[in-house]
């Protein structure tokens, strides 16, 4: 099966490339099929931008695709910055624009206070108009300061008891095993082609 990823993001690539491909799965992303192509995230929450970028992907290659929508939901922000993680700082914000104006926010919380998830949706729309969907979470605590040279985003500053280290700390095959993007994607990989 030949499954389109509606994300230009060489980080996310790589990250659902290893999730997902196997014998009898590769995965191709949008921008090189339609080199330009990119999908308007309008929508109020993760699930719907998944299902959104989906979507519009799989109506433009007329192929079957794939998307995800990550979120990062911190305790003390009532779970902002949430769905508007990728521009927490600003519509040109980059990844150290958004980690720096997490940790000054944060500054003075302690404790349970800086605990927070990454929820990511994933969402599977066929060119004839179906949509599946699937999430997984994983829970851990904001940093004070960053470790680690690995991963993206909020990476250096997420730190996951379960694995003693933040995922930017951690060789990428241990975070693609257990994390918030491999959960909701192998649920959504057994609910579009179950073993
Ligand atoms: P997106 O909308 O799914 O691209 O994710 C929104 C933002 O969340 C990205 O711009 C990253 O800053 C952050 N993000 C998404 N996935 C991860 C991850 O696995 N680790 C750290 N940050 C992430």
């Amino acid at each position: 099966m030949r499954l389109v990823l509606a994300s230009g993001n060489p980080d996310k690539l790589a990250e659902v490339r290893a999730i997902l491909e196997g014998p009898a799965r590769e995965v191709v992303p949008v921008t090189l099929l339609m080199p330009g192509w990119d999908c308007e995230e309008t929508g109020c929450t993760i699930e719907e931008n998944a299902a959104i970028k989906a979507i519009a992907a799989a109506r433009a290659t007329s192929m079957p695709c794939v998307a995800d929508d990550t979120g990062l939901f911190v305790s003390a922000l009532g779970g902002a910055p949430g769905v508007y993680s990728a521009r927490y700082a600003g519509s040109s914000a980059g990844y150290a624009d958004n980690v720096a104006k997490l940790l000054r926010v944060l500054k003075w919380e302690e404790g349970a206070s800086r605990q927070a998830f990454f929820r990511t949706a994933a969402a599977f729309a066929s060119p004839e108009g179906g949509v599946v969907t699937a999430t997984g979470e994983v829970e851990g605590i904001i940093l004070e300061t960053p470790a680690g040279e690995g991963g993206f985003g909020y990476d250096p500053v997420f730190f996951v008891p379960s694995l003693g280290c933040t995922y930017a700390e951690c060789p990428a095959c241990e975070k693609n095993a257990a994390s918030h993007r491999a959960r909701a994607f192998t649920k959504l990989a057994s609910l579009i082609q179950p073993d």
